[in-house]
């Protein structure tokens, strides 16, 4: 990709006005290839009354910079999804930007009541995971009936109980059509065109103007075919299913086409096959039927193709044993490893803590301080606990790295207004990896403040407690 600041900066009015908040054009080129600054943020480069100076450099910026796998919006509104969108083959190249979206299927033979039910479990699932709310993104709408009248009044149903994006799943044309009448204006993704129905599912697509999957399992050549097909009508919105084996048979050949896609996009730059791509693990539980069987599989594609290249994935096992492993997963692939996942640094009270309750430390790396303190207020441990800025990172890292020192944890002590004259006990508790500091700390304190050394891990911290507490 020849998206360096450097060429960047070519397609930018290199006047350093300051306009956009940066100093330098420079810094606002390498602002937009990490993405954390828009085209539209350089005024002079996108006023209309500049057309004509910089019209044709602004042309040129934005195909510089459109992402390797195409973007393609699916839904309206706060709920809208950002599906594709990637620029690299793997997560440390640079990041991973858009979470492949879980969609969880309902259909059109359910009754009425059970529908419902099911929407509004898919629609208020969430977990609390590393200081973030995760939740489950669509509902994949599928047709099993045939008949266009029942999916047209299942979708509207859903959408009476969700705003959650949908995708419309059938391979008869008058049934997607039927679905579309009613729910195009929420811009649902539509499943799907295949060698049979395409031409029908490409006019839909064309008349209601919403993204279409083109289907065609284990053929690339014919896949690519019906791309190019597709886009040379004008069709864009794309997503490709390259076909996802059900269980362990013809895994490898879903997940080497899974691969040859991404790497068709990112490294071979093929603009006429550069698409995201659907991973189906619903295909597992649909062939075994066996809801604990079904549910391992579709755990095990999930996680196969959240690492390899799905951008939106069709789902049916919703229980956490199926559905958590594969959103943790997810989660760590998709955040950016450019910046370490923070809490404010700080003084937290875990429960209700007083003058003799106990007082950890540990640093301001998200996944460190979540766990203590969920280690702590499973257990109904009332403490207080000090997230040390670290700049994110770990306690064993930045005591390696130098990030947590002795002088640190007294000044951020300090900072945080904590006053051990206060307490019972004028004592604190180290991380077990950090116990190198504890006599550095007791002379920083000159023996007022006791640093106590806890566990090494702080799932170990109650059975400390019976030990070690109070000091
Ligand atoms: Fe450069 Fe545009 Fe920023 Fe001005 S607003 S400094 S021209 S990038």
């Amino acid at each position: 990709k020849e998206s360096s600041p450097l060429n960047l900066y070519k397609f930018l009015p290199q006047t350093n006005c300051g306009e956009c908040g940066e100093q330098t054009c420079m810094a606002f080129a390498a602002g937009i290839i990490s993405r954390t600054r828009k085209i539209e943020e350089c005024k002079p480069l996108v006023d209309e009354k500049n057309q004509k100076k910089y019209g044709k450099k602004l042309d040129q910026l934005k195909a510089v910079i459109a992402p390797e796998v195409a973007l393609v919006y699916v839904g309206v509104g706060d709920q809208q999804l950002k599906v594709g969108g990637e620029d690299v083959m793997y997560r440390h190249q640079m990041t991973f930007f858009n979470k492949p979206p879980f969609a969880y299927d309902v259909t059109d033979g359910m009754n009425e009541a059970d529908l419902v039910e099911r929407v509004k479990l898919i629609d208020g699932w969430k977990k609390f995971y590393i200081g973030k709310w995760e939740s489950v993104e669509m509902v994949a709408v599928r047709s099993v009936t045939g008949d266009p009248a029942k999916f047209a009044a299942c979708v509207k149903k859903v959408m009476e109980n969700t705003k959650k994006p949908m995708i419309l799943c059938s391979f008869d044309p008058k049934v997607l059509k039927a679905g579309l009448e009613v729910s195009a204006a929420t811009r649902p993704l539509i499943y799907a065109a295949t060698k049979e129905n395409w031409k029908e599912v490409a006019q839909l697509a064309f008349d209601y103007k919403v993204p279409v999957t083109l289907s065609v399992p284990f053929d690339l050549d014919g896949l690519k075919g019906m791309a190019q097909t597709f886009a040379e009508m004008g069709l864009k919105d794309l997503v490709l299913d390259p076909g996802t084996a059900p269980n362990g048979e013809k895994l490898q050949e879903s997940l080497q086409n899974f691969i040859k896609l991404r790497r068709a996009s990112v490294e071979e730059g093929q603009k006429d096959f550069n698409y995201p791509v659907m991973a189906l693990p619903i295909n597992a539980w649909m062939t075994t039927k066996d809801p604990v069987r079904g549910a391992y599989w579709e755990s095990v594609l999930a996680a196969t193709f959240v690492i390899r290249g799905a951008d939106i994935m069709i789902r049916h096992s919703i229980e956490p044993h199926s559905v958590m492993p594969d959103m943790h997963l997810r989660f760590n692939i998709y955040t950016d490893p450019r910046t370490p996942v923070q809490v404010k640094p700080g003084l937290y009270k875990v429960g209700n803590p007083t003058e003799s309750s106990p007082v950890f430390l540990t640093t301001n790396f998200a996944l460190t301080y979540y766990t203590v303190e969920s280690d702590l207020g499973s257990n109904n441990i009332d403490s207080y606990l000090l997230a040390v800025n670290t700049d994110g990172i770990g306690v064993q890292a930045s005591v390696a790295g130098g990030q947590l020192t002795p002088a640190k944890i007294k000044d951020a002590f300090a900072e945080a207004g904590m006053d051990f004259e206060k307490t019972t006990h004028k004592a604190f508790i180290l991380p077990g990896m950090a116990a190198k500091f504890s006599g550095e700390l007791d002379d920083l304190y000159a023996y007022k403040v006791k640093a106590m050394v806890g566990p090494e891990d702080s799932g170990r911290i109650p059975g400390w407690m019976e030990k070690q507490w109070p000091p």
